[in-house]
């Protein structure tokens, strides 16, 4: 008899929200793919567009550059979110007022079809479906996202205020 050492299994159709609006926004995005990507717990399915977009605050601030990536993890949704954290921290983010200016933010947004509610965790992210800047991007990798209800009819509920303008082309390579 061959006896197969199981591991852990690679879990699918994870959708992380990538976002920057301070220094050099847009290599900021690709230099965040690039780290999570470097890790051999991760696997880099799909990078949407890159998008222009308004930020959602009261507080004076840049636009913001933001795209989704899907990936695959081998590990718990807490891990993927401490990684990210750590990647945020390594990139000189600091976390001072909410909603304000920042290096990089990163965002398990969909993770599966898991629901998490947790004190450090909430998945679906809690915001997802009223963020165009955070739909469109998704909907560009998987058009056929669903929540409670298909992702798309949530645009039409997100504030007229949310611009958000597809940066043609410019993708994950002009960063190098
Ligand atoms: P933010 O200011 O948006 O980067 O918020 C970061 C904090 O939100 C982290 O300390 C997380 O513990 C918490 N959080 C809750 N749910 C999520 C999620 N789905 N993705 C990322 N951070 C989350």
């Amino acid at each position: 008899m061959i006896l197969l050492k199981i591991g852990p299994s690679m879990d699918k159709k994870i959708f992380i929200g990538v976002g920057s609006n301070m220094g050099q926004s847009y290599k900021n995005c690709v230099m965040a793919i690039k780290k999570i990507s470097s890790d051999r717990r991760a696997y880099l399915r799909s990078i949407s567009s890159f998008y222009q977009t308004s930020p959602i605050s009261a507080i004076e601030q840049n636009d913001f550059i933001n795209c989704a990536i899907e990936i695959d993890w081998m590990g718990t949704p807490q891990e993927l979110l401490q990684f990210l954290n750590e990647i945020e921290s390594s990139m000189g983010r600091v976390r001072s007022e909410k909603n304000g200016p920042r290096v990089i933010d990163l965002d398990i947004l969909l993770y599966g079809n898991r629901v998490i509610n947790e004190d450090s965790l909430t998945v679906p992210h809690k915001e997802l479906h009223r963020r165009r800047f955070a739909i469109m991007p998704c909907l560009e990798i998987d058009p056929h996202l669903t929540l409670t209800k298909p992702l798309a009819t949530f645009l039409g509920e997100t504030g007229d205020d949310q611009k958000i303008t597809k940066l043609e082309g410019i993708g994950f390579d002009e960063g190098e």
